[in-house]
């Protein structure tokens, strides 16, 4: 029987929601329970493929090509699971369900409505969740904040499970916000009141609160005032502060008998916890003495949340090394404009190009990519920055100047990187990429074997394009090595240059299987190299 943690969140929206979910989950993980982790989002896209990662931040991938919120990212580096479409609620998909059975005619010449309809469809998939994955705690977290009108199907749904499950079997947690404003220097809990107050017009009472905030643990007098105003219990508010690593939250809240009191709620046998793997991992973070600057140059340079598995990725790389990670973001526009900007990744031990689509700022990528290769700096290529870094070098390599990705320039005379032949007839976006979890054979003797330590490997994908087949004799005599291709051989999937300290790129997304006890190898391999080229420029 699984018991089910609702999570919601009032006030405004980045609170750190999807931590307090992930940091649930491991209190109860190290209590020896069985967890999973479903978010639901109330926007009526199907997926999160087609939102602009610029306004909503990066799309996860997971293994079975699903394309999730980033918070499904959260959930699988705290939790270590591998979570599955499954694990993704969205509007889009009930209301698509839904209107297909209605024009099949299953409901039978009734008036199709949000309750139930909607409701049962949502609660349906939550269920489905439980069932498939046979976890004794599900978390369930609903995106956007308590009051968004599109928000209340799936609260309404909450409610409904909440009479149908056995009475003690499912928690609400609602997460908010308490500031401090500066002119009166105390903590104001009106807007966590409000929130709740919000709540229980739709009949939802919390039965603990999170309140976030920036400034450090809540007083007493306030929690006190939270506890009276927002009818729970005074030792079921918690604070979650600013932590780094953001994997400290969960001993955090650990700290403050948040584990012993949702074992109590849900009347679990109160386990002793067992912290000392988690805690290594922290300390490990906290431990880096050296740091490494990384140059990340993309498109979405100013919005961290694009790039969040990639700095994740670098920081688990990171604390495997003993050196904190010092991510830079860099607008390669800038380079277009100034050519001469490039010298400044002079000052950087790394740089990195990441996913990407479309031309702007491609000129920049490349920029950076011959920087990196002509000056010896560790680079890694993910994705977009694999295409690019095959277009640089035969542009400047192999002499074929116009060398181009037919994703910029359809008309090039050379296109190195082309469409795959498997999306030529394809008009719709969304869900059409090659995605998900591929075998890559990796060759022996290469930089990307001594990473792996493997022959074959799976990593995530997420693309259109290609290298050319035309082209691969050329560059391979031209120096470049392909040291990884998919299981069938028609496709490239890794590129390394020997006579380079680090030059790596990947077809694929190494950083969605990053976890912070295991970093992702092209990672490791990078922020090492990074490390090394730090360490021997400061010796005299
Ligand atoms: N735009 C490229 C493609 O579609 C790369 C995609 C990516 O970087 N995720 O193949």
């Amino acid at each position: 029987m699984t018991k089910y943690v609702f999570i919601t969140g009032g006030v405004l929206s980045g609170l750190g929601k999807g931590l307090v979910t992930c940091s649930i989950g491991k209190m109860l993980q190290v209590r020896g329970f069985k967890v999973t982790a479903v978010k639901c989002d109330p926007y009526i896209n199907v997926d999160a493929g087609t939102m602009n990662p610029y306004i909503h931040g990066e799309v996860f991938v997971l293994d079975d090509g699903y394309e999730a919120d980033m918070d499904l990212g959260s959930y699988e580096r705290f939790l270590g699971v591998n979570l599955t479409r499954l694990n993704n609620i969205t509007s889009g998909q009930i209301y698509k369900t839904v209107i297909e059975r209605e024009r099949r005619g299953e409901y039978l010449g009734r008036c199709v409505q949000i309750i139930p309809h909607i409701t049962d469809e949502i609660k349906r998939r939550v269920r489905l969740v439980a069932e498939k994955t046979d976890v004794d705690v599900l978390l369930v977290e609903c995106g956007g904040t308590v009051g968004d009108i599109e928000g209340l199907p799936f609260l309404e749904a909450f409610r409904q499970m909440r009479l149908e499950e056995h009475r003690g079997d499912t928690l609400l947690v609602h997460v908010t916000l308490v500031p401090v404003l500066k002119a009166v220097g105390e903590p104001k809990t009106k807007p966590t009141q409000h929130s709740v107050k919000e709540l229980r017009a739709i009949g939802l009472q919390p039965d603990i609160i999170v309140a976030r905030c920036e400034w450090g643990l809540l007083p007493e007098e306030q929690k006190r005032k939270i506890a009276l105003y927002c009818n729970v219990e005074e030792r079921a508010v918690f604070t979650s502060i600013n932590v780094d690593p953001i994997y400290e939250l969960p001993l955090v809240l650990e700290e403050q008998g948040m584990g012993e009191l949702l074992c109590e709620y849900l009347g679990l046998e109160n386990r002793k916890p067992d912290w000392s793997e988690w805690r290594s991992i922290v300390q490990r973070f906290k431990d880096a003495k050296e740091t490494v600057r990384i140059a990340l140059c993309g498109k979405y340079a100013e919005f961290a949340d694009a790039y969040v598995s990639v700095n994740e990725a670098l920081r688990h790389a990171g604390a495997a090394n003993g050196c904190r990670v010092n991510i830079e973001f860099i607008e390669t526009e800038e380079f277009e404009e100034d050519p001469s900007r490039v010298e400044m990744l002079s000052d950087f031990d790394g740089i990195l190009v990441p996913g990407g689509f479309g031309e702007r700022g491609v000129e920049g990528k490349i920029a950076a990519i011959e920087y990196a290769r002509m000056r010896g700096i560790p680079f890694l290529g993910i994705c977009y920055g694999f295409q690019l870094s095959v277009v640089e070098y035969s542009r400047h390599v192999l002499g074929l100047e116009d060398a181009h990705t037919t994703e910029c320039d359809p008309d090039t005379p050379h296109p190195v990187i082309d469409l795959l032949p498997e999306q030529r007839e394809i008009d719709e976006l969304g869900g059409t990429m090659r995605l998900g979890s591929h075998p890559v054979v990796v060759k022996p003797g290469t930089l990307a074997h001594s990473l792996y330590g493997s022959e074959l490997i799976y990593e995530r994908h997420r693309h259109r394009w290609e290298v050319n087949p035309r082209y691969w004799d050329r560059l391979e005599e031209a120096g470049v090595v392909f040291s990884g291709w998919s299981l069938d051989g028609r496709r490239k999937e890794i590129m390394e240059l020997p006579n380079h300290p680090f030059f790596l790129a990947t077809q694929f997304h190494p950083e969605f299987k990053s976890r912070p006890w295991k970093p992702s190898p092209p990672y490791y391999g990078f922020v090492k190299a990074a490390l090394e080229r730090r360490l021997r420029a400061k010796r005299p």
